[in-house]
């Protein structure tokens, strides 16, 4: 296997692997800006744009400043003064107020696109390995992996389809058991493993949150919009 196949290897331990490599890639991507790109202007142009991220990369960026005693919150007011006063200025001189595409959601959804080939392009190396770990792939990459084998290589899509539906099964009958241990009558305490069959189950259906799900809302919400108004 490959260097890139070893890391998506590691990744298929428990959960979706393609959310789980989102969210450290996310998380990695506004550490660098926090420690190194603060004052860069490339890096503040790209701010403008957005007017400082969307709502959510805002947000994020700001916990994780608060989070790491390494950083504090003087890197992201510096970014968020510069962002207000272009606000400010927009509204003195009656100009529209600009709000392009975040670069974090462009960012990550382009990782997401990267990260579904690379796994679609090792799938015989890597069925395998996924089929005996604790990974489930979350509804959204299992189709975006599915749409490409289908197209390239139709008798994997239907054995990671097969792979896919046991360990669905499986988890079911985990969130089976953690329900009847809720009953009045039941004498035993939930395990670990079913406890944990909630989360993963709304992770198996919805994912994680991260800027390319998000932005898939965003691009819809504003067809939506767009037709509204016609
Ligand atoms: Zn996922
Ligand atoms: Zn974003």
């Amino acid at each position: 296997m490959d260097i890139v196949g070893i890391y998506l290897r590691e990744a298929m331990k428990e959960g979706c692997p393609i959310c789980r490599i989102l969210r450290e890639y996310e998380e990695s991507e506004i550490d660098t800006i926090l420690y190194e790109h603060v004052n860069d202007p490339a890096v503040r142009t790209k701010f403008k744009e957005s007017l400082g991220l969307c709502t959510y990369h805002a947000w994020k960026t700001l916990k994780k400043a608060y989070s790491n005693p390494l950083l504090g919150p003087l890197g992201v007011a510096i970014i968020y003064e510069h962002m207000l006063s272009t606000y400010i200025k927009t509204l003195e001189s009656r100009e529209k107020v600009k709000e392009g595409e975040c670069f974090l959601c462009l960012l990550v959804e382009e990782k997401e696109k990267d990260t579904v080939e690379a796994i679609a392009e090792r799938i015989e190396e890597l069925l395998p390995v996924y089929e005996s770990s604790e990974a489930i792939l979350c509804k959204r990459h299992y189709e975006m992996i599915g749409s490409i084998l289908r197209e390239k290589n139709p008798q994997s899509a239907e054995r990671l389809r097969k792979v896919q539906l046991e360990k669905l099964k499986k988890l079911r009958e985990k969130m089976n058991s953690l329900i009847d241990k809720f009953d009045y009558r039941a004498t035993e305490r939930p395990t670990k493993e079913e406890v944990s069959s909630l989360p993963r189950v709304i992770e198996a259906l919805k994912g994680l949150k991260n800027g390319a799900t998000l932005r898939k809302k965003e691009r819809k919400r504003r067809v939506r919009s767009v037709l509204l108004w016609r």
